[in-house]
């Protein structure tokens, strides 16, 4: 008896499990012209969109038996709560960037178009890429602890406008004069540190805050966490260190104490929130260390 013949395949199909955080700054806009690039190029987009009140961790884990791939579209909130699931289940990652800053995404170069992004995930380039995390908790980009957090979440898009650069020391000073200094033990690198400092901040990639650089050449697959601590005395100094938080060049001034490592535990007297790209997740005392080539991303070719 002859085999009866398989149907000839023309194009690798893959099986993307998409999974849109409606809640995200532009969870809600329409992605079809996004969809199509990937339908176009041979990836088969299992939608569990919409409304769902499931844990996107949740949902990933019950959702991509069979998928070759797992596309988040939302900000890197959205990108933080499914990161647990993606590295257990050791799928690639694509990214839509939907939310308000995709601090994430700015630091690979996924570009901040729908379509432009979904283009980054059918030419099929991936990167493997760390995850930073404190107590258990994965982060693409930045833990802070103390100010910096609050300053990124203050300054809306309104007053940004309104203000412009300005705004920046108008929302830091109020911040500061609500502020405090407090006191805390660093251990890394076979050392103990005590410091004095208005804010830690623990970064794995390059952005954060919308406009804010942990360290101008700190990349999400360099194997390190840069830390940071404003150890400033005078508001003013604080004015004066803006415009070096947004370029990443903090580390050159004297009162910011700036080092690469890859494990530091920061405690203090009482519990102080750490707040993980935007959204406090755990206190302190915060065990952070470097969870490296933990991700699978697709990345833009380099030009
Ligand atoms: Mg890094």
């Amino acid at each position: 008896m002859r085999p009866t013949p398989l149907p000839k395949k023309t194009k690798a199909t893959k099986r993307a499990l998409l999974v849109v955080n409606p809640k995200a700054r532009r969870g809600g806009e329409t992605i079809a012209p996004a969809l199509d690039v990937l339908k176009a190029s041979g990836i088969e987009v299992v939608d569990m969109t919409a409304g769902k009140d499931q844990p996107i961790d949740e949902l990933i884990r019950k959702q991509a038996t069979g998928c070759d791939l797992v596309i988040v579209g939302g900000g890197d909130g959205t990108l933080n709560a499914a990161a647990p699931a993606l590295v257990d289940l050791k799928l690639p990652l694509g990214v839509l960037p939907l939310g308000t800053a995709n601090d994430f995404a700015r630091t690979v170069g996924i570009p901040p178009d729908p379509v432009k992004a979904a283009e980054v995930i059918a030419q099929g380039l991936l990167t493997p890429i760390d995850l930073g995390e404190v107590n258990g908790h994965l982060f693409f980009n930045v833990a802070s602890i103390g100010f910096s957090a609050e300053l990124a979440a203050d300054l809306s898009d309104k007053a940004k406008k309104r203000w412009g650069k300005l705004g920046y020391g108008i929302v830091a000073a109020r911040l500061l004069a609500r502020s405090r200094l407090f006191s805390a033990h660093l251990d890394h690198d076979g050392t103990t540190e005590k410091i004095r400092t208005l804010q830690i901040s623990v970064g794995n990639g390059k952005h954060y805050g919308g406009g804010m650089t942990v360290e101008e050449t700190a990349t999400a697959d360099d194997g390190r966490l840069d830390f940071y601590s404003l150890e400033v005395d005078h508001w003013w100094r604080l004015l004066a260190l803006l415009p070096s938080l947004r370029r990443g060049t903090q580390g050159r001034w004297d009162d910011v104490r700036a080092f690469q490592t890859t494990e530091v535990t920061v405690r203090t007297s009482r519990p102080r929130p750490v707040n993980t790209d935007g959204e406090l997740c755990t206190t302190t005392p915060a065990h952070f260390r470097i969870r490296p080539k933990a991700l699978s991303v697709f990345v833009p070719k380099r030009k």
